[in-house]
This record gives C-alpha cells, structure tokens and sequence, in this order.
C-alpha cells in the first residue's frame, strides 16, 4: 500500500462509502481515494443500526432538498450502483411518513408543510375524517390534522446500500483498509497525514471525517472541538395480530414511531433529554417498551393491545448539539480537513446528498449541484443554530 494518497476517508460506513463512490465518479477528480474503517464487520456502526428511513418533511429547506435528492439516488441506485452488470437490491419501498399533530402541534405541521409543498414535496394535510379514512386502524380522536407523503419517503435496506456504495466505490478505483485512525498530523492550516494505531503514517491530500460518533475525538486530534455527541436509541421489533397493510412509517404526537418490516413492525422513541447523556453502550434500555412505547401504540391503534416484543437493538445517533443538523465542510482554521458529522439521526437518507457535496467540495473547492453552506462551520462557531424541527 502507498503511503500518501489524495484523500483519505476516515470512517468506511454509508458516508464515507458514498464520499468515496462521488469521488471517483466525479468526472474532474483523478486523485487517488483511500477510505479506513477500523471495523469491517459494520456491526455496531449507525448505519447497520439504522431504521433505516427517508422522509421529505423537515423543516429547513436544506434536510428537504438533501433528502429529496437521496430519492432521486435511491430509485436508481440499482443502475447508478451496478458492477460488472450486477444491480444492487437495496430494498425502496415508498410507503410514506405520516406526521401526526394534536390542536397543539397544528401551527407546525401547517408551517412546516408549506416549506415542504413549496419545495415541491409531494406531501398532503389530511384532517381527522381524512386520516380515518386512509387509516381506519387508527384511533384519531385526539388529533388535529395529519401530514403524510404521498412518495418518495419510505424506508430501505441500510447495510446493503452501505455495501453498493462500498462496491462501486471499489470497482471505480477506490482502496478500502480495515484500519484505525489513532490521530490527525497537523501542521498549521493543514493536515498533513494521518496516524494509524498501529503507527503507521499516511500522507493525504485531504481528511474527510466520517467516522460517526467517535467524531469529535478525531477532531481533538487536531485541535478542533466538534459538538457532536454519541446518543442511544433503541429500536424495538413487535409481532401484532394487526394487519395495518401498506402503512406508512407513523410519527405520534408524543415522539413514538413505528412502522411496518415485513410480518412484523418497528418502533421506537428517543428518551427524554434527562435521560438522554452521551453514551457509547449497546444495552437495551427495555423500560421505553413498558413505560413509554406500548401505551401510546395501544392507544394510537388498538389492535396493537396484544403486541409482543420480538427483538430490540441499540445504536448511537451523532448528535449535533447544537442543532440536530450535519455539520458539513472545512473548519475554518484547516483547508484540507472536511467534516460530515452530527446527523443527529438523518444521516442515511443524506449520505447521497453530503457525499456528492463533499466530492465536490474536494474536486472544485465549492458545492456544485445543492448549496448546503448553512450547513457549515459559521453557524456552529458564531453559536447560530439551524434549527430543524422535526427530529424523531
Ligand atoms: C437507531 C437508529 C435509527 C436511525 N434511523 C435513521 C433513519 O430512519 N433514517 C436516517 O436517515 N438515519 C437514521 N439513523 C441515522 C443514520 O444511521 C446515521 O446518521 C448514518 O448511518 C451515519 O452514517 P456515518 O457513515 O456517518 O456513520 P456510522 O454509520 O456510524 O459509521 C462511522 C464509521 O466510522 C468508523 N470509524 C469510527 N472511528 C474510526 C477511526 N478512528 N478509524 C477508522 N474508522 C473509524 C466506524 O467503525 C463506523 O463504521 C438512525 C440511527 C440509529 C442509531
């Protein structure tokens, strides 16, 4: 192996996976692309832990246009991602979100669904006797109004997305190496290699970060604090008796989700903020199923009464503390080190999105195709939140 290359990816799951794959199917880039991952069995990264879902109803203009963008890519990947005359199966199904708002939540459903609408999301307001309608397992007593996306949002397969970027990225001339990256070599405005942990240096060109919760510790490295956080979120798998057909993924009024896998369904919820410190654990937290989960899918549709648990698993969402949202390019203080980190729990569906404007960033030193400078180091470091509205 070389030791100097034009760009080294830290982190080998679905973003540096997709940054490694524009990269070198950006037709002004011929530098060499290595990407490092220190794990290749993917086990316990965000990505294979995903829910694995993509939606256009955010609030900010940019988590829509990325995510509208990640559909486009997505229906098709199976050409896009092909090697040797062999197509990905990556799984789309666009079964919809469908939002839910009590008289409470109305004033934001509505303001977020016109950004959406005029975006040219193909979302619709659906009002009690509507929703009952569409979704006569529902119990809407309690609702106001309803928005759900008519398509383009549903969910995939988050592992072999990952792996058809990994693939294509490959077959284009991209080098993996199941390696980790103990530290950043800087030298003033730059950085000029990387260390792995067993000591061995790697010049680059440029760094990007994509190594997910252990972000901020990379960027320590090189004297950068990065607020980005690890976060548990547990996903619980149940059985019901209950066919809600064709449903979409359901977002409650108090945060629980679910949707349909299958025979059977997901779900889950994030913890409330006290209970919710930086963690790196994989134990499930099973009181949200007792405590918080099952209550409100009783309620919400009773013929979820009799679920049944079939499994639970635990990830980590890199969440930006500031905002909820990527922070996205060069720090200001070092030219060649990009940034892709704190997704904050919609980095899959970005991962399109942010790996054509990071192979962009390095191939032009600008973003080409989606302006997505509001989602940059200014805002992070001058304390100015993009606040998005609607993280689940
Ligand atoms: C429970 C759960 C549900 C989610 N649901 C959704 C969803 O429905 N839709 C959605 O869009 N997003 C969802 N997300 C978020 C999404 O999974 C992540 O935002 C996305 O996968 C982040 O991808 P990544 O490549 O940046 O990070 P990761 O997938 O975390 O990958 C980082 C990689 O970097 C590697 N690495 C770290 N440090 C080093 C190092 N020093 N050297 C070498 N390698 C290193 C790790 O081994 C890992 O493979 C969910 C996340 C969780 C946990």
């Amino acid at each position: 192996m070389p030791l100097s290359y034009d760009v080294v990816i830290v982190g080998g799951a679905v973003v540096g996976s997709a940054t490694a794959y524009f990269l070198r199917n950006e037709p002004s880039f011929r530098g060499s692309v290595l990407v490092l991952e220190k794990d290749f069995s993917f086990a316990r990264c965000a990505t294979t832990r995903s829910l694995a879902s993509i939606r256009h109803q955010f609030s900010t203009p940019q988590n829509i246009a990325m995510s509208m963008f990640g559909t486009q890519f997505l229906r098709d990947a199976a050409e896009r991602l092909s090697v040797g005359g062999q197509s990905p199966a990556i799984g789309f199904r666009e079964q919809g979100y469908l939002f839910l708002a009590t008289e409470v939540g109305r004033g934001v459903l509505q303001s977020n669904h016109a950004t959406q609408k005029a975006m040219g999301a193909d979302v619709v307001l659906l009002d009690g006797p509507a929703l009952t309608s569409r979704f006569p397992w529902m119990s809407v007593q309690d609702l106001a109004a309803g928005s759900l996306g008519l398509s383009g949002e549903g969910w995939l397969d988050a592992h072999a997305l990952m792996m058809a970027f990994r693939n294509k990225a490959r077959a284009l001339g991209a080098e993996m190496r199941e390696a980790e990256v103990a530290s950043l070599e800087r030298e003033g405005r730059r950085i000029a290699a990387v260390r792995l942990v067993d000591g061995t240096r790697i010049a680059c060109g440029a760094v990007i970060n994509a190594s997910g919760t252990s972000a901020a510790a990379l960027a320590r490295t090189a004297g950068i604090v990065l607020p980005v956080e690890g976060r548990k979120r547990c996903v619980f798998q149940f059985r019901s008796p209950l066919d809600c057909g064709a449903a979409p993924l359901v977002i409650d009024p108090t945060g629980v989700y679910f949707r349909p896998e299958a025979q059977t369904y997901l779900c889950g919820v994030a913890p409330d903020e006290p209970d919710d410190p930086p963690s790196d654990d994989f134990e499930v937290d099973w009181s949200l199923w007792e405590d918080r989960l099952w209550p409100v899918l009783a309620q919400r549709v009773p013929g979820f009464e009799s679920a049944r648990v079939l499994n639970a698993w635990a990830g980590h969402y890199d969440v930006n503390t500031l905002d909820h949202n990527v922070i996205l390019g060069a720090h200001p203080d070092v030219d060649n080190l990009l940034f892709a980190n704190g997704f904050s729990g919609h980095g899959l569906q970005q991962a399109p999105a942010v790996g054509r404007a990071l192979a962009e960033l390095v191939a032009h030193s600008e973003m080409r195709s989606l302006d997505l400078t509001a989602l940059g180091w200014e805002r992070v470091l001058a304390n100015r939140p993009l606040r998005e509205l609607n993280v689940v």
